[in-house]
């Protein structure tokens, strides 16, 4: 396998603004992102999973340099974006793309659906209105919309059609890797599936390769060749999709699956600090014989 992506040792920590905080007049810091390593190869669906909480969404922005990292390299095809001049990261941008939990606040109310898939394509340089047109055309149907909603506007249209809507716009420019972080946590469990199923399709005819993060176990587990467990800003372990659901080995990932998989109300897993075992959380990779 040909990595596309390589995360090495990425951290990000913030500053706590906290009343706590503020009183006490200490500067916290939260890390909400510490010493993550993994890489994307070419063409395959890596799903991270973690609790709200986890360091997910900052993993997701970081990676994109939407927000500068603390320490780390975020390696693109051999590229180190977190080297990189703004111009220079501007041109890769298309090349990464992020699908996030609803793109509703950012579909431009005052434009139509074809208006909007065609904006990136102008951004990007393709100059001809008919080829910009019969791309947006194209995709609408790959996501399963009608040439009808092309003159339709945001409001018009369900949270399943918008999150629609929100991967066309995506995936027109042709990315290389596409970042999707809670693409179906804001949506019913009928409509998650119709949306996983199109992202699974539009995955394997465009050969994409996907970062695919979620809360959800079994929304990851339906859609990832490989899955990395992040918890308290931590990548736990990670594994192939069915090695690690037939023998889990850190105890946070047994607790985690057990708690949602053995259809006990357990409602989530204490997340203020202790792994739920008897283990102390690792450094490094000391429960985690596949590495
Ligand atoms: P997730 O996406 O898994 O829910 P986040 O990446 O949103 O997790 O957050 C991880 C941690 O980082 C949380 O403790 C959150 O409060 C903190 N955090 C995220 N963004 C900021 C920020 N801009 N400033 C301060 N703390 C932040």
């Amino acid at each position: 396998h040909q990595p596309i992506l390589e995360i090495r040792n990425l951290s990000k920590s913030f500053t706590a603004s906290g009343t706590l905080e503020k009183l006490s007049g200490k500067t916290k810091y939260v890390r909400a992102v510490n010493n993550v390593s993994f890489q994307l190869n070419k063409g395959e669906v890596y799903g991270l999973v973690g609790e709200s909480g986890s360091g997910k969404s900052t993993l997701a922005r970081t990676i994109l340099q939407l927000t500068k990292p603390s320490s780390g390299e975020v390696l693109y095809k051999n590229q180190d974006l977190t080297a990189l001049k703004i111009n220079e990261m501007r041109k890769l941008r298309k090349d990464l793309q992020l699908i996030f939990q609803d793109p509703f606040s950012s579909l431009n109310p005052r434009k139509t659906v074809g208006q909007i898939l065609e904006e990136p394509l102008r951004i990007h340089g393709v100059k001809k209105a008919a080829i910009r047109q019969e791309k947006a055309l194209a995709l609408l149907e790959q996501v399963g919309l009608q040439t009808e909603h092309y003159f339709r506007y945001p409001h018009e249209f369900s949270g399943g059609q918008r999150q629609r809507i929100g991967i066309a716009r995506a995936l027109i420019v042709d990315p290389e890797i596409a970042i999707l972080d809670e693409p179906v946590s804001a949506l019913d469990v009928s409509i998650q599936s119709q949306i996983l199923n199109i992202l699974k399709a539009l995955q394997k005819n465009l050969n994409l390769t996907m970062l695919f993060i979620a809360h959800d176990i079994s929304v990851v587990r339906y859609i990832s060749d490989r899955i990395g467990v992040l918890y308290l800003g931590e990548m736990m372990e990670e594994a192939d999709t069915d090695s690690l659901f037939a023998e889990p080995l850190h105890p946070y990932t047994q607790a985690l699956f057990s708690s949602v998989l053995d259809g006990s109300k357990k409602e989530r897993i204490p997340l203020k600090g202790e792994i739920p075992s008897p283990l102390a959380p690792p450094s490094g990779c000391v429960f985690h014989t596949r590495c």
